[in-house]
């Protein structure tokens, strides 16, 4: 027998909190997916009371849509994280630097 799954052909895609579901349903929707939000209770007790949500859409799309999803988020964090502005500032105290700083002038960490 090869029936393991009640579910019809659903694969999950998140397991996790609503924004962090909402987010991903967002990106599959940008990406051409038609996804849904469900509880996460349904994929087994130990989600109950947790007050995570699932992701799901349907088997046939879904390995396709992973690897453009994980793509799509990649690129957003290398845009949002341009490590350019990172190197000029001092990460505790946000002065501005020059290249050859090897402390922070302004709160005295060393980066050596
Ligand atoms: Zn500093």
């Amino acid at each position: 027998m090869n029936d393991t799954s009640s579910s019809s052909h659903l694969a999950v895609m998140f397991v996790g909190g609503l924004d962090d579901c909402k987010y991903t349903i967002e990106i599959l929707d940008k990406l051409g997916f038609p996804s849904a939000l469900d509880v996460a209770e349904k994929m087994g007790q130990q989600y109950a009371n947790r007050g995570y949500y699932i992701v799901t859409m349907p088997e046939e799309n879904a390995e396709q849509a992973k690897r453009l999803m994980e793509q799509k988020i990649r690129e957003d964090l290398e845009i949002n994280n341009s490590p350019e502005e990172f190197e000029n500032k001092c990460p505790a105290c946000g002065a501005e630097l020059s290249a050859d700083h090897t402390e922070c002038p302004d709160c005295g960490l060393n980066f050596g």
